[in-house]
């Protein structure tokens, strides 16, 4: 019997816990993840009306849980200033891991880029001043999210590039800018391209992630993300690795640590 299946700390960097989507059955869907091993939790932010929910499931599970905090491009609205000071009221007064999810989406609505670049950059430079990680949300946005780290690269600045799927050159340049990439359920998708050419990135640049309740790997494509889903994306990356479930397992738990100093 192989003992150490028993032993496996698998992470999970990016999971909306708190979503309405597990209203239902929160305690158990996370029950479900935690008995196979997954057992770190890196919570991003989305805007101030998730704060009371995202410490209340620290609350619940302070060895498990590790919250992050940040404006959400897609929710960078007229109010952003506003927003932009809870994030930093938050950072001031309370533990969080990584400031995030931040970044830039040209995919839902292009009107507020101009915004968007100011959010995000402004957001770079607290997580600078507090020493800590970004956690960046791309979407249709690899070259404006490049200029903004060109202006802002640096020692100081490390993080995830969360739920990567760009193209090789931009996982090289990505990983430039100290930033390891987030792999998820995209990385099984029949047309997720990001297949072809993971193998050739070295696993030290790699966390796993489920973004759930979004983007569950296949099987369940389509449907409801949870953390215990992170076993399919472990699957596929020992397939695309060729190497053990349990040292993937174990280098991209490490790698978070790292990243997360956790
Ligand atoms: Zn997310």
């Amino acid at each position: 019997m192989d003992l150490n299946i028993f032993e496996l700390i698998i992470t999970d960097t990016h999971t909306h816990l708190y979503s309405e989507a597990f209203e239902e059955d929160r305690e158990v869907m996370i029950k479900r993840a935690l008995d196979e091993g997954v057992s770190r939790f890196f919570i991003p932010a989305i805007d101030s009306t998730y704060t009371q929910s995202m410490l209340e499931l620290e609350k619940s599970y302070p060895n498990n849980m590790f919250l992050m905090m940040g404006l959400h491009p897609t929710h960078v609205k007229e109010n952003y200033l506003e927003e932009l000071a809870h994030v930093e009221e938050m950072l001031n007064t309370h533990k969080f891991y990584a400031v995030g999810e931040i970044g830039i989406d040209l995919y839902w609505d292009k009107s507020t880029i101009e915004i968007q670049k100011k959010a995000f950059k402004y957001q770079i430079q607290l997580a600078k001043k507090l020493q800590l990680p970004i956690v960046i949300h791309c979407r249709e946005a690899f070259d404006e999210i490049f200029e903004v780290l060109e202006g802002e690269k640096g020692e100081d600045l490390y993080g995830i590039f969360h739920c990567f799927t760009g193209n090789l050159e931009q996982a090289h340049k990505a990983i430039s800018y100290n930033m390891k990439l987030g792999i998820g359920g995209v990385a099984t998708f029949k047309n997720g391209k990001i297949d072809q050419f993971l193998c050739q990135i070295d696993l030290k640049h790699i966390v796993l992630e489920t973004d759930s309740p979004y983007l569950a790997p296949v099987p369940y494509r389509g449907k409801r993300n949870e953390s215990l889903y992170i076993l399919k994306v472990l699957d596929k990356l020992s397939e695309l690795y060729d190497q053990s479930v349990e040292s993937i397992a174990e280098v991209t738990t490490q790698n978070s640590k790292d990243v997360f100093k956790v």
